[in-house]
């Protein structure tokens, strides 16, 4: 029986920042294009993130008198990165930021607030409402003839004879159909932070963190690819992102990231294990290692009055009032109260003020807030709080090693014709650790190189 065939420029798999970026810049290049999304709603990971886009030099920095660079962003992005990220991909991010940051706001992107958090050393985090942004990049899409089909899970793609990617088939409703693709096939199908079967193949360990992410995300883009020999990266540098309240439910994003604002993490020994100014990623790798898989945030009245209202990972109110933080007008009151030994967490705390006041070296080598930013404060101001935390497996962040044109490349470094990748299956550009802000804005960032090099490709007429 034949199959049922519809024929596109363009098949975008995944409706993320990544996919959306990519089908609506193929669509406002006047390219016909299908938008297909395995679940039942659109937005993936997306949807559920905190908002945070990384970009320097912007209209934000300047108002609030921000020293950035994209040589800073560089350097913090290497830096994070352990040095072992793809630098063609992180100079392609740098080369592309200011138009993708502008189209952005063209597409009604607000970015509301400016923080500084993982992995950098100016505040370089735009936040926004995450779910306005995505709606407004889907109406732009739908505006510009863009074709959406939900429930519908991309399978397997489909290769000329000479090795192009030409299209792919898709199930829906048991019915499977090829949808062809003249100028290629956009890879945007996420991570696999909801696969069990990866997560035990390249970070076992990671299976005790809580599980989370968007419930399509599963690998399927990384398996399709891999069955025509598609390369990877960064494998091996998968962990969870340390502080979430270990009864963190599936819809509701509750992540605190105090410990940039001052607080120091114990373990329920009371001890201190890691310096907390550390990406959140390496956090989480050492957070997993502790009893119970558990740190504390500790922290005191001057770091509670840090709080940025209704701004994820700064919103210590909103973590108050859901009642997952433990409050107490002295050190052992707290400790006791949050099931931490009081002795070891007194003496921690006192050898910390010392150290801050000058007194003896850190005992994790820890000397500011935030990446080698922030002056560092005693914890020395009743009340006194505690925040029990464990690590979110949000994201994967590593897969497909693709070019700066997001061209996905094979084992041997060669492109792999009509196949593009871009957002959270991709590898090798946050190496070791991730930044924030620099997923949500690689999505947009490579989602649009690719549909403009896929653009490009039918214009001279090269297309399969
Ligand atoms: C709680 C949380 C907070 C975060 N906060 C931030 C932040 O503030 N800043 C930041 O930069 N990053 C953040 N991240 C990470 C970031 O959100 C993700 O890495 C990024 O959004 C991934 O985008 P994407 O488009 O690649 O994938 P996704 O947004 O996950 O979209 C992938 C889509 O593909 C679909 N799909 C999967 N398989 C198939 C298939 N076979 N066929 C069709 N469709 C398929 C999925 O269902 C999904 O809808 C956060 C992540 C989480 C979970």
């Amino acid at each position: 029986m034949t199959m049922t065939e519809h024929d596109y420029d363009v098949v975008v798999l995944g409706s993320g920042i990544a996919g959306q970026s990519a089908a609506t810049s193929a669509a406002q290049a006047g390219l016909k294009v299908a938008l297909l999304e395995k679940t039942g709603k659109l937005g993936g990971s997306s949807a559920m993130s905190g908002g945070f886009f990384a970009f320097s030099g912007t209209e934000e920095q300047a108002a609030e008198g921000v020293k950035d660079s994209a040589d800073l962003f560089l350097q913090d992005l290497l830096s994070t990165g352990g040095g072992v990220n793809d630098r063609a991909l992180l100079d392609a991010y740098l080369n592309r930021q200011d138009e993708t940051y502008q189209w952005l706001k063209d597409q009604g992107a607000k970015f509301r607030s400016l923080e500084i958090s993982s992995g950098q050393s100016a505040p370089r985090s735009h936040n926004t409402v995450i779910t306005e942004l995505l709606a407004n990049l889907h109406r732009t899409f739908t505006d510009n003839g863009g074709e959406t089909l939900l429930g519908h899970r991309a399978i397997r793609l489909v290769r000329s004879n000479e090795g192009h990617v030409t299209g792919v088939v898709v199930e829906s409703e048991g019915t499977e159909s090829l949808f062809t693709a003249r100028a290629g096939v956009i890879l945007a199908t996420g991570g696999f932070s909801r696969s069990t079967e990866l997560l035990r193949t390249f970070a076992p360990e990671q299976l005790a963190a809580i599980p989370y992410g968007g419930a399509g995300n599963t690998g399927d883009g990384l398996k399709m690819a891999w069955k025509l020999g598609a390369g990877v990266a960064d494998m091996s540098y998968i962990t969870a992102t340390y502080g979430s309240h270990p009864e963190t439910g599936e819809e509701f994003h509750e992540l605190l990231t105090a410990y940039y604002m001052g607080a120091i993490i114990v373990n329920k020994d009371g001890r201190r294990f890691v310096d907390e100014s550390k990406s959140y990623k390496t956090l989480g790798r050492e957070v997993l290692k502790q009893p119970e898989g558990l740190g504390f945030e500790i922290f005191d009245a001057k770091v509670r009055a840090k709080s940025h209202p209704g701004i994820p990972l700064n919103d210590i109110g909103m973590i108050e009032d859901l009642g997952h933080l433990f409050k107490a007008d002295t050190l052992k009151e707290l400790a006791e109260a949050a099931g931490i030994d009081a002795a070891g967490l007194g003496a921690t705390v006192a050898r910390y003020n010392a150290s801050v006041a000058g007194r003896g070296g850190d005992e994790v080598g820890r000397t500011h807030l935030c990446n080698g930013v922030g002056d560092l404060q005693p914890l020395d101001e009743g009340p006194f709080y505690a925040y029990p935390a464990k690590p979110l497996m949000t994201t994967t962040y590593c897969g497909l090693t693709i070019n700066p044109r997001a061209e996905v490349l094979d084992v041997d470094g060669d492109v792999i014709c009509g196949l593009y990748a871009a957002g959270e299956l991709t590898g090798g550009f946050h190496g070791a650790a991730y930044m924030t802000g620099t997923s949500l804005g690689k999505g947009a960032v490579f989602g649009r190189i690719a549909a403009e090099h896929a653009a490009a490709k039918l214009a001279s007429g090269v297309a399969q």
